[in-house]
């Protein structure tokens, strides 16, 4: 996935997301109209949020694992 800005190259991992955003934060954000601006920032809270609620499933996934499985289909 190449930036839509620029010539950087992103690869294919579970962060290319947030290593996208984080990239055109840092280095394009001033270059945004008010609209992609407003845009990227609610993209970017709910990429986060979605990984903070991924990693406080694996923090706690252990001790209601059995739980879990009867509710799977949430991945
Ligand atoms: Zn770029």
């Amino acid at each position: 996935m190449k930036c839509k800005y620029c010539d950087k190259i992103f690869l294919e991992d579970d962060n290319i997301t947030l290593n996208y955003f984080e990239h055109i934060k840092i280095n394009h954000y001033e270059s945004l109209g008010n609209e992609d601006k407003m845009m990227h920032d609610i993209r970017e809270k709910m990429i986060k949020s979605k990984i903070n609620y991924d990693q406080s499933k694996k923090e706690i996934g252990d001790s209601d694992l059995v739980f879990n499985s009867n509710n799977s289909d949430n991945a």
